[in-house]
């Protein structure tokens, strides 16, 4: 991502690990002052605070559910004080739950829902308050190819996603004229401790890349959107999942 002059704050929500923790580092490459949420893996969180120093970056880690609005909006109205407003949102924090949609118990589906759907709502709504006094700002949230792809076990996860991909369409509309852009990413595959169940023989044989794709892959795209190089960009779904149609 491009370098811009003036300090920009950044908050990623599940920067432990996996995708988001790439993110950071590539927010943080780019000048970013970067805050690092997490939920339950504050060690992973330190880590990747611990790798943004090391490369001369500087953040935060902060620790809050992005199912609970409160806490969230709590988060947000703190880290915009403190900080001075809030320039970038990733919205990356995400779950499976994979199950037969006929033998799925509620609990699955209202999880996924609550930390994909709701998660947005929960961080988008107030971050947008501060973006818009300055009348710029840029959001981008990480969706899935289950979003666009039929799934088998995935009614959860692709409702969900799609639902992302819907609704920051609609808010990217909304905000476009207060110099607000909102995005989202849909990877295919990507290497991380999400997918250790899954089939990956079986998968590669569907991308044409024929390989899984590394959170670095996924970290740049997004580094691009939310830099100045994307300003023209908005409302629109970037698909990196090594060709799968
Ligand atoms: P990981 O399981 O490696 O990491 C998930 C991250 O989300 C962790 O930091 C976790 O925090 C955080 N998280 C989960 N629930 C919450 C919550 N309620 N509140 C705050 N943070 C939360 O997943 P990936 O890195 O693989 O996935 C990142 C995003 O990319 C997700 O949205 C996922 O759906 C999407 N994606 C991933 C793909 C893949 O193949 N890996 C493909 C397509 C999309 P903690 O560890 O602290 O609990």
């Amino acid at each position: 991502m491009t370098t811009e002059n003036e300090t920009r704050i950044a908050i990623v929500t599940g920067g432990s690990k996996g995708i988001g923790r790439a993110i950071c580092l590539e927010l943080a490459r780019g000048g970013c002052y970067v805050v690092i949420n997490y939920r339950s893996d504050r060690p992973g969180a330190e880590q990747t605070l611990a790798m943004v120093n090391e490369e001369g970056g500087r953040g935060e880690i902060y620790g809050f559910d992005v199912r609970d609005g409160e806490a969230a909006e709590k988060a947000v109205e703190d880290i915009g004080q403190r900080l001075g407003g809030v320039d970038i949102l990733v919205n990356n924090a995400g779950i499976v739950a994979d199950s037969l949609f006929m033998l799925m118990p509620r609990e699955k589906w209202q999880a996924v829902i609550d930390t994909t759907l709701n998660g947005f709502y929960n961080l988008t709504r107030p971050v947008l308050e501060w973006m818009a006094r300055r009348r710029k700002g840029a959001i981008v949230s990480i969706s899935s190819v289950s979003s666009l792809v039929a799934n088998r076990g995935q009614a959860n996860y692709s409702a969900a996603k799609a639902g992302l991909n819907a609704a920051s369409r609609a808010v990217a509309a909304e905000v476009a004229r207060m110099g607000i852009r909102v995005n989202v990413v849909a990877p295919g595959l990507i290497e991380t401790e999400m997918i250790q169940q899954a089939p990956k023989e079986q998968i590669k044989t569907m991308i044409p890349m024929a390989r899984i794709g590394r959170p670095e892959e996924v970290a740049t795209v997004v580094g691009f959107l939310c830099s100045d190089a994307a300003s023209y960009v908005t409302g629109q779904i970037i698909p990196v999942n090594g060709g799968m149609c």
